[in-house]
């Protein structure tokens, strides 16, 4: 069986649509997939109406940014309710600040010479509260900057590069919360890719655990089967349970495709254990 419980849509900064998402899902031999859209539910109604009729279950979810001791981190929420208002308003003030910081990633990148770069994003930005990096990415691969959007994060948009810009995003224990009050398990996201060293980590994933936090992602495409172990022991060692996503984005723009999700190691407790939906699947 395979499931994907972390990708992206139109709505964040995925290249496809949630339908046609969906569909490529269902085409790879998804059988349980979960949307989690950055900071947003927008997605959701379409991509649950898709997967209804292509016989895919869907999970409604999302992906929260975070800022925690001046690093961010990405808190994904599983069975969320997207209309309970406590998450419905955090959402909303996150994506809120969203526009602010394109105009100073935008002015940024203007002193290093790269015009326009606000209304060449915001072109690349299905709804433009939604802008972030990976729109400013696709518009320097347009412009000539890089030749793809992997190289662009190299040379552009990160700590110490043109285009970074600090922002203030939502703190751990509200977006936690947030997912917890509507009824969704949290998700510590992809924890392999902070570079956090271990004492930081294991910061990290107590406060995480002592907010409400519940699970962690094992499997997903940006670790190393190395990490999958990595990370296997740190849910257990916190009794946490595991998930696994490939943060698909799109063709050309994600560490896997999907449908190509490895089992989870041995020991863990899947975050699916109890759910009807990954039962009938
Ligand atoms: P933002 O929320 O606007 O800061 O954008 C974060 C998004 O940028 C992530 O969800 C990824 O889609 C993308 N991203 C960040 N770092 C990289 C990277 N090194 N390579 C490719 N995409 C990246
Ligand atoms: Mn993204
Ligand atoms: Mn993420
Ligand atoms: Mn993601």
């Amino acid at each position: 069986m395979q499931i994907d419980l972390h990708c992206h849509s139109t709505i964040s900064d995925g290249l496809f649509s949630p339908r046609d998402l969906v569909a490529h899902a269902a085409a790879q031999g998804v059988d349980v997939l979960a949307l989690t859209d950055h900071d947003g539910t927008g997605g959701l109604a379409e991509a649950r109406s898709a997967a209804d009729e292509l016989g895919v279950a869907f999970i409604d979810g999302t992906e929260i940014s975070v800022s925690w001791r001046g690093r961010t981190i990405h808190i994904v929420g599983l069975c969320i309710d997207p209309r309970h208002p406590e998450l419905v308003a955090g959402l909303q003030a996150v994506r809120g600040s969203r526009l602010q910081r394109a105009a100073a990633i935008a002015q940024s990148l203007a002193k290093a010479g790269v015009k326009n770069a606000l209304e060449g994003a915001q072109r690349h930005a299905h709804n433009p509260e939604m802008i972030g990096r990976t729109h400013f990415a696709r518009f320097l691969v347009e412009a000539g900057y890089a030749p793809d959007v992997k190289r662009v994060f190299k040379r552009y948009l990160v700590n110490g590069k043109p285009g970074y810009v600090a922002h203030e995003w939502a703190r751990l224990s509200d977006a936690v919360g947030w997912i917890t009050a509507s009824g969704g398990v949290a998700v510590l996201a992809h924890p392999g890719r902070y570079d956090l060293g271990k004492d930081l980590m294991h910061s990290l994933i107590q406060e995480f655990r002592q907010a409400g936090g519940r699970a962690i992602e094992v499997v997903t495409g940006s670790h190393t089967p190395q990490q999958y172990a990595i990370f296997a022991a740190y849910a257990q060692q916190y009794d946490l349970l595991a998930s696994c996503g490939s943060d698909y984005h799109g063709p050309q723009e994600s560490y896997l495709d999907m449908g190509r999700l490895a089992p989870l190691p041995e020991g863990c407790t899947p975050v699916w254990a109890d759910w009807p939906v990954a039962a009938a699947a």
